[in-house]
């Protein structure tokens, strides 16, 4: 069976089958083990506009509903990063009379800094229970899915914005026609839609195949991003490579011709082109990268318990849903997940059933290693865990390679 690409209908090309998968963050208490729903994660690039993408993906119901475990603001190092974010978008693009969108909202990390200041904002979060901790916090938020109705919808109540922000929320959208239509009827004439999200680039160069799991349909380019947005008379004027979320690609875009083309933007396009990601040579690369990442960290993890050595998961992220079912890492190997979210502490890991518990475990008892899944944040993470090193612990890395440290 031919499968389309969701931009273009070209015909995906598969290169990667990561064989049945659960829902990335569906952490879950042993009664529910009978009715966890897996599916089959393939990934594909299409030749013809170079979106890289799920070749299939769980309805959004299942993946983002009232139960949405993860909040924002836990981190200390995003609620500086939202907060310089907003800081750009008062001073680079000042204005008379800013309205300030977001989509992806959460709990408010972003928008708080503009309710702050009295500064008209609306954030659209589709988790009803994390949008609920928004309007507590005093920021305008409805609680819904952002596409072509609901853009017509603010249009028509709080005028055309100024700034539209989408802060790792476009990867997620399988309809994102819907979405980039609905930013095109609300953008100003001379307004700016500002995106980040994983960068295709860094899981290419990082071998970060963590980062593919179910709720990341995307897998962004600048090359796959201006083939879409130009579709819209839109266009990237500029870009500014960022170290969230493991690599990622913050662009500016606009109406088409409102802004100068950044060199930024030239170099990047030049750097993709050198990786020729519309054949199959890249994909290729990875894939073979992949096995390779996955046995040597199997290795490690077989090696230390033959040697009776505590092994221990630091953060219970849903990237480690991928590592853990993909490599087949079970709880004989790492005995629990140190979480500091309570909403998954005393509940189990999707797929591989491995107990998550609370921070204060792993302080109170330090394993000999900590196999680190929030490498993203591994700087914050080990300034935070000095104790843990000092007591003789070592980390487990998997990107960009998989080494003790
Ligand atoms: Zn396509």
């Amino acid at each position: 069976m031919t499968t389309h690409c969701r931009i273009c209908n070209g015909n995906l090309m598969e290169f990667f089958d990561f064989g049945e998968m659960p829902i990335a963050n569906g952490f879950l208490a042993p009664e529910e083990y009978k009715d966890e729903y897996f599916y089959c994660m393939k990934v594909g690039y299409c030749p013809v506009c170079s979106m890289v993408q799920l070749i299939d993906q769980p309805e959004r119901e299942r993946m983002f509903h009232d139960h949405y475990a993860f909040f924002s603001s836990t981190s200390a190092f995003m609620a500086l990063h939202f907060r310089q974010l907003a800081e750009i978008i008062l001073e680079r693009f000042p204005n008379p009379d800013p309205f300030i969108v977001e989509l992806g909202s959460n709990d408010g990390i972003l928008l708080q800094n503009f309710a702050k200041k009295d500064i008209k904002h609306i954030g659209v979060e589709p988790s009803g229970n994390v949008a609920q901790v928004a309007i507590e916090k005093g920021i305008n938020t409805i609680s819904t899915f952002f596409d072509d109705a609901t853009a017509e919808n603010i249009r028509d109540e709080y005028g055309n914005a100024s700034a539209i922000i989408a802060a790792n929320v476009m990867c997620h959208i399988p309809d994102l026609h819907s979405v980039v239509r609905g930013m095109k009827k609300l953008l100003r004439s001379d307004g700016v839609i500002i995106m980040e999200d994983p960068n295709l680039g860094d899981i290419l160069e990082k071998t970060s195949y963590d980062q593919i799991y179910d709720e990341h349909v995307f897998y962004f380019s600048l090359l796959s991003l201006s083939n879409l947005f130009s579709r819209y008379d839109l266009e990237i004027f500029d870009l500014e490579h960022l170290n969230v979320h493991g690599g990622s690609m913050r662009y500016f875009i606009s109406h088409k011709g409102k802004y100068p083309i950044s060199e930024a933007v030239k170099s990047q396009a030049a750097k993709e082109k050198m990786m020729n990601l519309s054949s199959p040579d890249p994909y290729h690369q990875l894939k073979n990268n992949i096995e390779k990442s996955r046995d040597q960290l199997l290795k490690i993890l077989r090696q230390l318990k033959k040697e009776n050595k505590r092994v221990v998961g630091y953060a219970a992220t849903s990237k480690s849903t991928t590592v853990i079912n993909y490599c087949g890492i079970t709880p004989e190997l790492v005995e629990f997940i140190s979480d500091t979210t309570p909403i998954k502490q005393g509940k189990f890991s999707p797929g591989g059933h491995i107990p998550v518990r609370s921070h204060d475990l792993f302080k109170q008892n330090y394993p000999d290693y900590a196999l680190l899944f929030g490498w993203n944040h591994s700087e914050e993470i080990m300034k935070n865990e000095r104790e843990f090193r000092n007591a003789g612990g070592k980390w487990i890395v998997y990107v960009p390679r998989v080494e003790i440290l």
